[in-house]
């Protein structure tokens, strides 16, 4: 079972990305500020960080940062999910160090299958933007 932290602050869009994993069977625990999700990324060590970008308390790229200066969660593959979707927004997403990049709003239909092609084993064998 792939284990995944969401870290999002906007209810609704939690709700969502929490129905649809579950609903694929993935276990999911969240958080909604940055800093509760550095806590919960130490506390659970999961295999997949899905991460907004705006957050309160600590903004994605802060808990990015913060997480790859950790020895132990430093390998962790985090995703931003984020409503950033200008031209640029991807390389600049994925130049900042981020796994992956998946836009909101997401689409209910295609999320879980965006989200899985990028947990931990299949992001080591295909490492870097595509
Ligand atoms: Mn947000």
């Amino acid at each position: 079972m792939t284990r995944i932290l969401l870290i999002e602050d906007h209810a609704a869009n939690q709700e969502l990305m929490v129905y649809l994993l579950e609903a694929f069977g993935c276990a999911v625990s969240t958080a909604g500020d940055g800093e509760k999700g550095i806590e919960a990324a130490r506390s659970e060590s999961p295999d997949l960080i899905l991460c907004d970008l705006q957050l309160p308390r600590k903004n994605g790229y802060a808990v990015l940062s913060e997480l790859r200066a950790d020895p132990v969660l430093r390998t962790i593959p985090v995703v931003a999910v984020t409503a950033f979707a200008m031209v640029g927004d991807r390389d600049r997403i994925l130049g900042g160090g981020f796994d992956g990049y998946i836009p909101k709003p997401i689409d209910p239909e295609t999320f879980v299958s965006q989200v899985l092609s990028l947990r931990a084993g299949n992001f080591r064998q295909s490492p870097g933007p595509r």
